[in-house]
């Protein structure tokens, strides 16, 4: 753990790859109890780069804790309804538990349709509409993998969310929204803040927790919060020196923040740690 002094405070770095792999131990160990290992199917269309290197990671992962998984690669120019057909069948398919397509899809294919598609007890990416009502209606079933990291990172500082400001940069369905419905049920007073927000600092820095998922590199600087707040990075950008780096500016936030993950290393090894949960647990009720 990284401490920092600064003004009446300490900042603390969330390590979530040391979380990750301590949620990955425990999936090892699930799985060798299991008589059949949990099987992941993981749909990747085309050849988008940072696409390619995300499956193949999950592909890996799940070998690494006994799971079984197949990367099917399907290309670019497939139709919607052959993909529609494609996924009908893993539907069908008793030793698959779980479907993940990789997004984002090509352009002539619709990802609300190939969403709704798919079993909605293998879906453990959580995307299926089933699955989104399930979590706004605090019955949660498959929890979105990013979001649900982001909760299990929170856990680990033992952090009490209730009664907070929680603060989330960024509406989309996979990040924002049901990150925002996930601190919702913590009991946090939750804002969420978008592109068309008018005067974002004023509602940043009011932020206990504030999350960045705006997918703007370095958005995110000191003025934006509050000092002592719980600051979470979920943005993920290679730039064009080869590193990557997130939506908070860490250099300048870290010296005011109580809390803080880095990128890389915060919230990108939780969300495949995730992955593995949410598959073990379509499994588990599958088997
Ligand atoms: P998205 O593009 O679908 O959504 C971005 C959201 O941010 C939009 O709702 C938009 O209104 C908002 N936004 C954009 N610019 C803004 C600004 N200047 N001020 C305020 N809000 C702004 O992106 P997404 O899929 O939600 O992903 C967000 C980021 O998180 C990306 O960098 C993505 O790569 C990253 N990501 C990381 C992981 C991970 O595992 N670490 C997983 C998913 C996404």
């Amino acid at each position: 753990m990284r401490l920092i002094a600064h003004r009446s405070a300490v900042m603390q770095l969330i390590d979530g790859k040391k979380i990750a792999q301590e949620r990955q131990d425990a999936v090892t160990k699930a799985v060798q109890k299991l008589a059949t290992p949990p099987h992941l199917v993981v749909v990747l269309v085309g050849e988008d780069s940072a696409s390619v290197v995300y499956t193949r990671n999950k592909h890996a992962t799940c070998e690494k804790v006994g799971m079984k998984s197949t990367l099917l690669k399907l290309p670019a120019t497939i139709s919607e309804d052959d993909l529609l057909s494609k996924i009908h069948d893993l539907n069908q398919e008793r030793d698959v538990h779980g479907i993940l397509i990789q997004l984002p899809l090509p352009k002539h294919i619709s990802a609300d349709r190939i969403m709704d598609a798919i079993d909605p007890h293998k879906d453990v990416d959580g995307f299926h509409p089933e699955n989104v009502g399930l979590l706004h209606l605090g019955q949660p079933r498959f929890v979105p993998c990013t979001p649900k990291g982001v909760m299990t990172l929170l856990d680990s500082i033992d952090y009490d969310c209730a009664g907070k400001n929680a603060v989330v940069i960024g509406r989309s369905n996979i990040v924002g929204k049901p990150m925002a419905e996930l601190l919702l049920q913590r009991n946090a007073t939750v804002t969420i803040c978008h592109s068309k927000t008018k005067d974002i600092t004023t509602i940043t820095r009011t932020a206990d927790i504030l999350v960045a998922a705006a997918g703007k590199p370095h958005l995110v600087t000191a003025d934006w919060v509050k000092p002592g707040a719980c600051v979470i990075d979920v943005g993920i950008h290679r730039m064009p020196d080869g590193k990557l780096t997130g939506d908070v500016d860490f250099d300048s936030v870290s010296k005011i923040a109580g809390w803080i993950t880095p990128v890389p290393g915060g919230v990108g090894p939780m969300t495949i740690a995730t992955l593995l949960e949410n598959t073990l647990q379509a499994a588990e009720g599958a088997i």
